[in-house]
């Protein structure tokens, strides 16, 4: 059936780690290792690719596309850390919150790191990323992720996102919060027998607590006192774990708007947060996904410098 041949047919996704090496260095070793490149893609249709071609992808310059099932897991540029294996639609919160190097930044629910690794790619290695998690198995993987991507600015813990004090002196210059909350996991297609997670039954009470614990997040981020944007991401395809969470905590925070996100992206947040990004097999090739960008309104930021 459709959603079928739409798993079985993901592109292979790789973000090439920019605190390593560069995407032209990458692009050149894959290309002598026997990979033939065709440039950047210009369509979605241009991420069908056949046997060992490969693309530059046409929104995110950092990711390269390769045919479904490429595997990289024995490839020199993956054990060297120069290639994070991640699918394109989860390369877009650290793209779009964009901190700049020598920034504050927060990655409240880190572990196992990817979102992290590219956070500090944004950040050019430099400035202070903190990172935290709940689960201490997950975050020591996560070490050996951020060891071999060379990254040294983070600093992890081991700790509940929401008792991390927002008025700690440590977290006054935090301008920037990635949150990626634990979430359903709806969006995630099975490479295994190709079946999304929400083709079973979405369970109402499970999906409740879930949103409740994200609003409580989304809430909680936006306390920190110098904070000027923060992102929101889920692979879920639920909006009660989407839009509805962040329109309640839009309500809820009248000093925050959302940020209009990539025009030329073809798929958008459900009615009326179409400045939201969507993800999906059919529409984006990549798994089912979410993605929200909230800034302080100036004028707030204004009325208390
Ligand atoms: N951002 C990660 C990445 O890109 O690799 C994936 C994060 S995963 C969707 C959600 C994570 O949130 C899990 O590792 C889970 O242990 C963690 N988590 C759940 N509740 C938490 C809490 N209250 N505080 C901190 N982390 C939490």
């Amino acid at each position: 059936d459709v959603l079928q041949s739409a798993g079985d047919q993901l592109p292979r996704y790789v973000r090439v780690n920019t605190v390593m090496t560069t995407v032209e260095d990458a692009v050149d070793y894959l290309k002598r290792d026997g990979f033939s490149y065709l440039g950047q893609a210009c369509r979605i249709d241009d991420l069908t690719l056949q046997r060992k071609h490969f693309v530059m992808d046409l929104h995110l310059p950092e990711v390269l596309v390769f045919s479904p099932k490429t595997d990289f897991h024995d490839h020199f540029l993956y054990k060297a850390g120069h290639i994070i294996l991640q699918d394109k639609a989860s390369c877009l919160p650290a793209y779009l919150l964009n901190p700049p190097p020598g920034s504050h930044v927060i990655d409240a629910c880190a572990a196992p790191g990817n979102k992290t690794s590219h956070l500090a790619a944004k950040m050019t290695n430099k400035g202070k990323l903190f990172a935290f998690d709940l689960d201490a198995k997950r975050l020591s993987t996560m070490s050996t992720l951020l060891l071999r991507a060379g990254i040294t600015c983070q600093q992890l813990a081991n700790q509940d996102f929401l008792k991390v004090d927002p008025d700690s002196p440590q977290y006054k210059d935090v301008e920037y919060v990635l949150l990626d909350p634990s979430c359903s996991g709806s969006g995630m297609v099975c490479l295994r027998d190709n079946t999304s997670s929400a083709e079973q039954e979405a369970n109402p009470a499970r999906l409740a607590s879930l949103a409740s614990f994200q609003l409580r997040c989304l809430n909680h981020g936006l306390k920190f006192p110098r904070l000027k944007r923060l992102v929101y991401s889920t692979c879920s395809i639920h909006s009660q774990e989407n839009e509805d969470v962040v329109s309640a905590c839009l309500q809820q925070n009248p000093g925050f708007r959302l940020v209009s996100l990539l025009p030329q992206w073809p798929e958008r947040g459900l009615e009326p947060l179409t400045q939201c990004l969507r993800a999906s097999t059919a529409k984006t090739r990549t798994h089912g996904f979410f993605v929200a960008l909230l800034e302080k309104h100036t004028d707030t930021v204004n009325l208390k410098q």
